[in-house]
């Protein structure tokens, strides 16, 4: 078996989640303590439920969307649609290998972890 351990998955999901927040310059303390939450709340739920870890990368995405849309608004942009403004959807949500989707239209923005190379 070489799948990860929890832990692995979980602090390869915190740094992808971490990258995608420093992207659009939302790495600072108040949005990286909202992913120190969720981060401690998978942690649990993948010890809970270790097949679940590998799902932890996209789940935190989706939490800190949640998060942020209390404090910041929607995150994040989508690229494509700038005369109709909207968040990425992160699909699968619940599968491997997260990525960041437009949901107008279809297309993949970048992988989670990745969204930096959606803003060039
Ligand atoms: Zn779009």
């Amino acid at each position: 078996m070489d799948e990860p351990t929890t832990e692995e998955a979980v602090q390869r999901g915190r740094a992808l989640v971490l990258a995608d927040l420093a992207a659009d310059g939302l790495a600072g303390p108040d949005e990286v303590s909202r992913l120190e939450e969720a981060v401690s709340h998978r942690r649990w739920w993948a010890g809970e439920w270790p097949r679940g870890a590998v799902f932890v990368p996209g789940l935190l995405a989706q939490d800190m969307q949640d998060a942020l849309l209390e404090t910041h608004g929607p995150w994040p942009r989508c690229p494509y649609c700038a005369d109709e403004p909207h968040p990425l959807d992160v699909e699968p949500e619940l599968g491997e290998d997260p990525h960041w989707v437009c949901g107008r239209t279809g297309r993949a923005a970048a992988p989670v972890g990745s969204l930096a190379s959606a803003r060039r």
